[in-house]
């Protein structure tokens, strides 16, 4: 077991180094920025676990790699660290928690700029040196470079010796430029702005460097005390005074975690709109001296962490292909993954489309693939990387015969996608399936056609009433790609919840042929439980306005047969509403359609019971305050949104008032 563990840990250090050398020193990695994050925070857990396995020369504790000999060496007198990663809201606010063990911080939060680490020294304000990050200790001397770019000043306003820190980048517009400059020269491509920019400003030609248009944003001040400046803010407006292009309209000195959590809703939906590539935000304790009361590792601050940004494109392996058969008999050729993390959720399955778009894309089983998640939108594999392959790859093959009920499949002439085309096929259950739980009908929230075959595939749900039996299969469920617990909750709660509907909704849901949401109002309405309706004769049923013979006769029909009439007596066994409620609606007025944000401490309930009762009065609720917002809720000592709500002029409602209006 050790033996093994020790065995990975090498496998991964190797991987690590290779990399690190592809990134920094040939600034042309062969591995994906998330491989590479993977890769490490596996190599980290692994080290956690078995601390007395961690080599000294582990990628985890070490900066960046050794330089070479291209340039002359720089010894940086003040390490050049890197920085701590956080990828979600919960390692964030872990982040905070034991940061406040110790202090009692403001933050500064700042956009983590996409480029190369840079150090620039100054005597008597005059540019005296430019120097790569290296390995944290000795980097690289790129002077003359440095000296080719605009936004850096060769003198500053003062007459001081000084060394900063920030980073070298190129602009979206100028990667494209450049890009199509090579591409007329049949040059290579730059991958992206990053390796752009750090292939230009480690040009052994300072002529290169100047053609390439690189920018440059100062962060950081090594030594602040040095100056008398006790604060990050108050360094970062130091630095700006001198001749320094700081971000400084974007950056923002925040009170608390929360308001960081703010910062990064923000910049997450505003990040398209710059000019720059970004791969993250940057937490830092603003107060120096709690910043070195905090400390250093010898590879990071503990001061400060940089929140990575989900990637929406990740590279993983394509280990097989499955076929799935949808609702009306469409067949779907599926990538099954090995498992990675995309756009905030663990995929392990990718939608192909059909046989075109796999024969076309080339993609074979076995390959590295590119997959893209964004949003809510269906994982899909982008493309193969065949530059990867090692020839153990096999070639894609189209199935003939349908993968649920082995009959013929058919492809339409004009069509990419193949049907089976037998109407008693299994796949059709899952139709029902999803009809029973749809919006109109049963109101499942969570049940949708994805999850309904996914529960459908691996055997949970093959009929409706097996829905119910949630508690038998949500053990195996949480395993299953995209289940996390909270996911799991809410489909439980939708499911219980769904047992209360009025008649008319299980009705509809139980898609008796002919019967619609409307009809099935009336039928519910008129006789008031399933039971007097399943003895109405068809004269009955005809006397009612709205419901003609054809609707009758397959009223009767359905409760005719023998396993609509167990699926009935097994629904009520399960406790499902079978009576008329009547129009009661839920929502309310002043919630509907309306999107409510909170702050502050809520003292009679908690956050998710307010946001949870919010939302079933027909309201939405947002994490931050903008014009689109209808109402900010607040309790004791609101942040920054109830200002930015008093600001947009948003109306307020206090707690207590809160409270009345859900009574
Ligand atoms: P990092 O990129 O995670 O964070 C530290 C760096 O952030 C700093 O050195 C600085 O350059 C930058 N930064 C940008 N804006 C900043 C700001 N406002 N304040 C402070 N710093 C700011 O750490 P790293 O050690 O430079 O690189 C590790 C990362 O690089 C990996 O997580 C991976 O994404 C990438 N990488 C990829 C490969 C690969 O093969 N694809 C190899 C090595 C590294």
């Amino acid at each position: 077991m050790i033996d093994n563990i020790k065995k990975r840990i090498d496998e991964l250090i190797k991987i690590l180094k290779k990399a690190n050398e592809e990134y920094y020193l040939d600034d042309n990695p062969s591995l994906s920025d998330q491989e590479y994050d993977r890769y490490m925070q596996e190599l980290i857990s692994l080290e956690d676990r078995y601390p007395n396995l961690q080599r000294e020369d582990s990628p985890t504790i070490n900066v960046g790699t050794k330089v070479q000999n291209k340039f002359n060496k720089v010894t940086h007198k003040i390490p050049m660290l890197s920085l701590g990663n956080v990828f979600n809201e919960d390692e964030i606010r872990l982040f905070d928690e034991r940061i406040r063990k110790e202090v009692n911080p403001e933050y500064v939060c700042e956009l983590k700029i996409d480029g190369l680490a840079i150090s620039l020294t100054y005597e008597k304000g005059v540019l005296v040196r430019g120097a790569t990050r290296g390995d944290g200790t000795t980097g690289e001397d790129i002077t003359k470079n440095i000296q080719t770019i605009k936004s850096i000043p060769l003198v500053l306003n003062k007459e001081i010796d000084i060394e900063v820190r920030g980073e070298v980048y190129l602009s979206k517009a100028s990667l494209e430029k450049i890009n199509a400059e090579r591409e007329q020269n049949g040059e290579p491509l730059f991958q992206n702005c990053r390796n752009a920019a750090a292939g230009s400003v480690r040009n052994l030609d300072p002529n290169i460097t100047k053609k390439r248009d690189l920018d440059c944003l100062i962060y950081h001040l090594p030594n602040p005390l040095d100056y008398g400046i006790k604060t990050h803010k108050e360094a970062l407006d130091f630095m700006k005074e001198l001749g320094f292009t700081t971000n400084y309209q974007v950056n923002k000195l925040v009170k608390n975690v929360d308001e960081v959590m703010e910062y990064i809703n923000e910049w997450t939906v505003k990040r398209p709109t710059l000019p720059y590539d970004i791969d993250g935000i940057v937490i830092k304790v603003n107060d120096i001296n709690m910043q070195n009361t905090l400390g250093y590792t010898a590879k990071v601050p503990k001061w400060a962490t940089a929140y990575k940004f989900p990637a929406e494109e990740v590279v993983t392996r394509l280990i097989d292909i499955i076929f799935t058969v949808g609702r009306t008999g469409k067949i779907t050729p599926n990538a099954i993954l090995e498992p990675v993390r995309v756009a905030g959720s663990t995929i392990k399955k990718a939608t192909l489309h059909n046989e075109d778009n796999v024969v076309f894309k080339d993609i074979r089983i076995g390959d590295y693939v590119v997959i893209r998640k964004a949003g809510d939108v269906i994982p899909e594999v982008v493309r193969s990387l065949p530059e990867r392959r090692d020839g153990t790859e096999k070639p894609f093959v189209m199935i003939a015969n349908c993968p649920i009920c082995h009959e013929r499949i058919v492809r339409k002439e004009i069509e990419a996608d193949y049907y089976c085309p037998n109407d008693l096929c299994p796949a059709r259950k899952i139709e029902n399936i999803i009809h029973y739980s749809s919006r109109d009908a049963m109101n499942i929230d969570g049940m949708g056609e994805s999850v309904v075959e996914d529960l459908y595939n691996e055997g949970f749900v093959t009929k409706i009433t097996d829905i119910y039996n949630i508690n038998n299969y949500q053990d195996e469920l949480i395993n299953l790609e995209g289940y996390g617990q909270k996911k799991i909750e809410n489909l439980k709660k939708a499911i219980e919840n769904s047992k209360q509907n009025s008649l008319e909704k299980l009705l509809f849901g139980l898609g008796i042929r002919n019967v619609g949401a409307k009809t099935a109002k009336i039928l519910a309405q008129q006789y008031k439980n399933i039971d007097n309706l399943m003895k109405a004769t068809l004269e009955d049923l005809t006397s009612i306005r709205d419901i003609g013979e054809i609707i009758a006769k397959s009223i009767k029909d359905y409760f005719a047969n023998e396993d609509n009439l167990n699926t009935i007596n097994k629904l009520k066994e399960l406790g499902i509403n079978m009576e008329y409620i009547g129009t009661t609606t839920e929502e309310r007025e002043e919630f509907i359609g309306k999107t409510f944000v909170l702050t502050g401490t809520l003292v009679n309930i908690t956050r998710d019971e307010a946001s949870q009762i919010i939302e079933s009065l027909g309201g939405k609720v947002s994490s931050s305050v903008s014009s689109k917002t209808s109402c900010v809720i607040v309790g004791d000592n609101p942040g920054s949104k109830y200002d930015k709500a008093i600001e947009l002029n948003i109306p307020i409602w206090q707690e207590e008032e809160f409270m009345d209006k859900i009574k």
